[in-house]
């Protein structure tokens, strides 16, 4: 079991979690969307974390070989919608974050709201991260709008995990 700990002030960020093999294959097109918030489901399950060994988030840069699908997820891939103007680039940020449910840390909070990166309902996650421990510090990154994606990534560099004996 781990605790994901903030980096700069050492509180506690989520409860104790369980590690997951790999992470789950929860597609974007998923048509378990709940039925209030049209929300797909997160793509990681409540009490579990799993590490997301592909470069996540922002910043983006263009694709090196646009034309092909070379790396790519399949199809049932979790691509983040991009807003305007950033559509074919690809992740460039941080290899190696935990994604955790969005429910299971609910001391962070949402720092923008608004914007290019913000869908019709909630953060596209492309605007890097956006979300702050009760310190002040932004340390996860949230993409929880209806059109895509919906989970949380904790920064691999600002956050650390601590694995409880037992
Ligand atoms: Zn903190
Ligand atoms: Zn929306």
């Amino acid at each position: 079991m781990t605790v994901f700990h903030c980096a700069k002030c050492a509180v506690g960020l989520t409860p104790d979690l369980q590690a997951l093999p790999a992470v789950p294959d929860v597609s974007v097109h998923d048509r378990a969307r709940d039925r209030k918030t049209a929300l797909a489901p997160s793509t990681v399950p409540r009490g579990h974390y799993a590490i997301d060994p592909e470069p996540w988030g922002a910043p983006f840069e263009p694709a090196r070989n646009p034309a092909g699908n070379e790396g790519k997820r399949g199809a049932g891939d979790r691509d983040l919608l991009m807003p305007p103007g950033m559509e074919g680039l690809v992740a460039a940020g941080p290899a190696g974050s935990a994604i955790v449910h969005p429910d299971d840390v609910r001391t962070l909070h949402v720092t923008a709201a608004g914007g290019s990166h913000w869908g019709c309902c909630g953060p596209l996650g492309t605007g890097g991260r956006n979300m702050a421990c009760t310190c002040g510090t932004l340390v996860a990154t949230l993409a929880a709008d209806c059109m895509g994606p919906h989970e949380l990534h904790l920064d691999p560099v600002r956050v650390y995990a601590f694995d409880a004996e037992g």
